[in-house]
């Protein structure tokens, strides 16, 4: 009896803080989030976590595993820009960290293939994030194959290698997406804690979200596009009080020990 008061108090904070399974969780949550978006987004949060935690998907990752001490990964969307994916490498080498890009293919042309290449030349990984960025769930089989295809072409003229992981824009996924793209090889990275600087266009709601919900083992989900200054801004505060507290960050494959290329 006492033993099991001991883990519901224990358990007790976590499970009401968090509303799910830690392990099956997506978190980050502002109070400046119009309450339509945090409702629509919740229920996207269950829809995607509950066949994870059935088992209908495999070969996906939400997380690292929390038991492993306190390390993190930290991903960045929608590259390459002109403008801030230069940056936010400036901010990454400052301070030594090795993050993981998931890269759009479109536009990895001109001036961009220069930060593409940069990126991968500092130790970054430069990983798949489809070429056009449509939601996988709203396109047929064969396109899903194209997008897929036809961006790590690109990523392996440019860098030299073949990339093996994948995250659908918008985290836009059901059984079928899944298993094309299993079919394809790769393994779908989605995230634990959404830094929502997609739509917070707020250095400090951003610090204040990703903060305040941090747990060992997250893949935190960034952006470095053409639209996202607030990142830019945030991601210094985010690293040096994330250090502060203790917490290290890997790569996706150093985090999670799968191959990132083939
Ligand atoms: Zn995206």
């Amino acid at each position: 009896m006492k033993k099991l008061l001991i883990i519901l108090l224990t358990l007790g904070p976590i499970v009401l803080f968090t509303g799910c399974i830690s392990h099956y969780c997506i978190r980050g949550d502002s109070p400046q989030l119009d309450s339509n978006l945090t409702h629509f987004l919740h229920q996207w949060r269950d829809n995607t976590t509950a066949p994870i935690r059935d088992g209908k998907y495999t070969h996906i990752y939400l997380n690292g595993d929390g038991s492993q001490g306190k390390k993190l990964a930290l991903t960045f969307d929608d590259s390459p820009d002109e403008n801030n994916t230069d940056k936010v490498l400036d901010i990454l080498k400052f301070y030594r960290i090795k993050a993981s890009f998931f890269m759009i293919g479109a536009p990895m042309v001109d001036q961009n293939i220069t930060v593409t290449k940069r990126a991968f030349d500092e130790g970054h990984l430069v990983l798949n994030h489809s070429f056009t960025h449509p939601h996988f769930s709203k396109i047929d089989k064969e396109r899903i194959v194209d997008e897929l295809n036809a961006t790590s072409h690109r990523i392996e003229n440019i860098t030299g290698k073949h990339p093996l992981l994948f995250r659908p824009p918008y985290g836009s996924i059901n059984q079928e997406v899944m298993d094309t793209i299993n079919d394809q090889g790769y393994t779908t990275i989605l995230w634990s804690l959404d830094s929502l600087d997609w739509a917070l266009q707020d250095k400090d709601a951003i610090t204040e979200n990703v903060i305040t919900h941090v747990q060992n083992g997250d893949i935190i989900l960034m952006h470095s596009s053409r639209a996202n200054h607030a990142s830019v801004e945030a991601l210094p505060g985010i690293i040096e009080q994330l250090q502060s507290k203790g917490y290290t960050f890997l790569r996706l494959d150093d985090m999670l020990g799968i191959k990132a290329y083939r």
